[in-house]
């Protein structure tokens, strides 16, 4: 492999990743777990190509929220910065939050899902993205 295409991090520096190709799709989330574990309106993310995430530093610090369904919630111990989210069975890294990327992710959120879970002191954005009230058509 050449040069990764991204990388990214915590905030606190401690958890340390690069993804070796270019991001599959993004998209938001306004689900009530999102707007807990954030402290925001809505969490963007960006769907990875198989095995191209890459952990450089800080395994020990990755912290596991396991809500019981859906992808298992990854987080820095230390700093409590969401960095990414993994299947419950097998372990991969199969969502990044594009927060935690530095620079530009290289793609754009093209939906919005679980809207009809949206937070009630921010209005959506009217940006045109088809909004799912629930979780977005595999
Ligand atoms: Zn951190
Ligand atoms: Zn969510």
């Amino acid at each position: 492999m050449s040069s990764p295409t991204l990388t990214g991090g915590c905030g606190c520096g401690a958890v340390r990743f690069a993804i070796d190709a270019p991001l599959v799709a993004a998209a938001y989330c306004h689900c009530t777990r999102c707007q807990h574990r954030t402290g925001t309106a809505a969490q963007a993310s960006g769907r990875l190509a198989p095995g191209s995430l890459r952990l450089l530093s800080g395994a020990e610090d990755v912290g596991r929220w396991d809500a019981g369904s859906g992808l298992v919630k990854d987080f820095c111990r230390r700093c409590g910065s969401a960095v990414f989210a993994e299947d419950r069975d097998s372990g991969e890294i199969l969502v990044v939050r594009l927060g935690a990327i530095d620079g530009d992710p290289g793609v754009r959120p093209q939906a919005r899902q679980f809207v009809a879970d949206a937070a009630a002191w921010e209005p959506i954005p009217d940006d045109g993205l088809p909004r799912h009230d629930g979780r977005l058509p595999a």
